[in-house]
């Protein structure tokens, strides 16, 4: 029987039913009918994973489910002619975690519209390492590449220490940029940051009060993974032209803005979502992560944990106790 996180809902406590999640031996059945079943390998801990296994609302909508929003692993049986035994593949957001059983399981049964092939030189555990962050990172910096952000001035990433930043922060490096990263931690991972590649640090403390609707512009865009008056004050300091990539929450869902920087410097907000991105984009996501980001560090970024300790894992990352990538070797 294959082993699996599954996410219950209990019998409401104080106020409202609850999540909780364990691991358990699963009958596979449970998996449903989807034509491609994968040994999965490797998935990885991210934001909406440590939302959904400490029981948070909002993320999954039903239950029993399995959790996981990644996964990386190779094909046993397929009955979608695209995809054979022996493939490797990843499969990121399409509903994992929220309405689809995900990959913290030996075993899932995937449909094959979504999923992506390992691209040539990138290994399963390092997909995994870049996962859902890693491949939003990557739509974020296609976003600003795409609206031609100019790199003579530098290009800002809010959240930097976490997982989307922390990929962010490299492959703007690579990708000829210089990265001004925002960091609640500069004390405890100022070192860190500039090690992935940042050339200055910033104090997120910067950002969080509300600010002038235009205020000096000295980024030539940004990729902001927060919200909030963090985000309001990155548009206020926007260069003429330029794009700020938005993708997270992680301090709020508001955005107390005007429209000045719009209609007075010609900035565009550009809105990034990885969980029904067309599969072009997926795949370019992923090209642009295998053939520019350094992979040594993306190694020192990340850390492995087993099945066993992801509960765990994920309740230090809400409790913003790690950064960077943590992998889940789900056969360990
Ligand atoms: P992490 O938890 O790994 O990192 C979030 C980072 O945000 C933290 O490390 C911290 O960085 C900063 N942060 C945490 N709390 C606050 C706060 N209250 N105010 C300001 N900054 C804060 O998450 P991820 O990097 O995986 O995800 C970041 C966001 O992106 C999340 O909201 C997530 O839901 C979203 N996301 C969206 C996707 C999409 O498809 N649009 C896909 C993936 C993620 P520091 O200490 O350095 O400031």
């Amino acid at each position: 029987m294959p082993r699996a996180i599954v996410i219950r809902t209990t019998e409401p406590v104080e106020g409202g039913p609850v999540n909780v999640a364990a691991v358990e031996q699963i009958d596979p059945a449970m998996l449903g009918d989807d034509p491609v079943l994968v040994e999965v390998h490797y998935s990885g801990i991210n934001y909406k994973d440590g939302l959904a296994l400490t029981g948070r609302p909002g993320i999954v909508r039903s239950t029993p489910l399995i959790g996981g929003a990644d996964l990386v692993g190779t094909v046993l049986q397929s009955a979608d002619p695209r995809w054979q035994a022996g493939d490797q593949v990843i499969l990121n957001g399409t509903g994992m975690t929220e309405t689809r059983h995900g990959g913290f399981s030996e075993l899932a049964r995937v449909p094959g519209d979504f999923l992506v092939r390992l691209p040539d030189g990138l290994s399963e555990a390092r997909a995994a390492a870049l996962g859902t962050a890693g491949y939003t990172a990557a739509l974020c910096v296609l976003r600003l590449k795409a609206a031609a952000v100019s790199t003579e001035a530098p290009v800002v990433v809010t959240g930097a220490t976490g997982g989307v930043g922390s990929i962010a922060v490299p492959l703007l490096a690579a990708s000829g940029y210089r990265v001004a990263a925002v960091t609640g931690r500069v004390e405890e991972h100022g070192d860190y940051l500039r090690g992935l590649g940042a050339s200055e640090v910033l104090d997120r403390s910067e950002f969080t009060e509300p600010g002038r609707p235009l205020q000096k512009a000295r980024f030539a865009g940004g990729i902001d993974t927060v919200g909030g008056h963090v985000l309001a004050n990155l548009l206020a300091q926007t260069q003429y032209d330029g794009t700020v990539a938005a993708c997270g929450l992680a301090g709020s869902s508001a955005l107390p803005a005007t429209v000045m920087p719009f209609i007075l410097r010609n900035v565009t907000l550009a809105g990034v979502d990885s969980v029904q991105t067309l599969m072009s984009r997926r795949q370019a996501a992923w090209e642009l992560l295998a053939t520019t980001l350094d992979m040594q560090v993306l190694d020192s970024l990340t850390t492995t944990v087993t099945l066993d300790d992801t509960i765990a894992a994920a309740q230090r990352l809400m409790a913003g106790q790690s950064h960077g990538r943590i992998v889940v070797d789900v056969r360990a």
